[in-house]
């Protein structure tokens, strides 16, 4: 059955220091606790080495929050998903609204993102999400599917089955807002149906979705109690382990 999952998102936060901190406190507050859930800590690439070794032997796994869509050569300022790996990280958070937005991520750059990931054995926590005049207009079923089938559906059943989904109201990221637990259910329901007509029942059954935007100690318990909510990508609320561990335990 698929995992139950709560990764974080430090965005552009963080010195090395910092991370390397909130990395031992979050082992400090884990040791000797029963988690029923996969944790994974979202860092930037300088952190990402120091990160992964300090949780080595834990249950935490470290995820980049981007990987390039090229194998290796003069891209500059780029890093490879060879890279990523190298680390000691084995996720990696692909098309954030916040790269689709900033940084004009395409489907097509996503669709070859993730193929570079998964051939170098990293799992791709891969988002999707409305944007709140879409929502508004009834459209975020239509958006979400296109987001999926356009970078996604390429890929083989086997590969398509070592993924993670993040659906991620863009209204509700880093605003207070929630999307309701119906709301959260009722799309979470429809992406696993999406990809239950590409792929199967058994491989959308098996395919962890998590849910991303404003969740926190408060409201995890809720959503993640939806049948179709298998856990959360959390961005302000993961900053400090003391916040972070709540959700965690949301699971338990
Ligand atoms: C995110 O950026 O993935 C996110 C969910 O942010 P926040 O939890 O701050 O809304």
């Amino acid at each position: 059955m698929r995992k139950k999952i709560v990764a974080g998102n430090w965005k552009m936060n963080k010195t090395l220091q910092e991370g390397v901190a909130f990395s031992n406190d979050l082992k400090e507050l884990l040791a000797g606790k029963t988690i029923n859930c996969e944790v994974v800590v979202g860092a930037p690439f300088i952190h990402l080495s120091e990160v992964a070794k300090n949780f080595e032997g834990t249950q935490v796994h470290v995820a980049a929050q981007d990987c390039a869509n090229k194998e290796s050569g003069a891209y500059t300022g780029e890093i490879s998903a060879a890279m990523v790996a190298s680390t000691g990280a084995n996720h990696v958070i692909l098309g954030h609204s916040e790269r689709r937005a900033y940084y004009h991520e395409t489907a097509e750059l996503l669709k070859e993102k993730v193929e570079l990931a998964l051939a170098n054995k990293l799992t791709p926590i891969f988002c999707v999400g409305e944007v709140l005049e879409e929502r508004e207009s009834g459209k975020h079923f239509e958006v979400v599917a296109a987001q999926i089938k356009d970078s996604l559906f390429e890929l083989s059943k086997e590969d398509f089955s070592k993924l993670v989904v993040a659906y991620e109201p863009v209204w509700a990221i880093g605003t207070g807002k929630t999307a309701s637990a119906d709301q959260a259910q009722e799309i979470h329901a429809f992406i696993r149906k999406t990809i239950a007509e590409k792929y199967g029942q058994e491989v959308a059954d098996n395919t962890s979705i998590l849910y991303g935007g404003s969740c926190n100690a408060g409201n995890a318990k809720e959503l993640f109690s939806n049948p179709d909510v298998d856990g959360g990508l959390i961005g302000g609320a993961s900053l400090e382990a003391d916040k972070f561990l709540p959700i965690i335990e949301a699971f338990n």
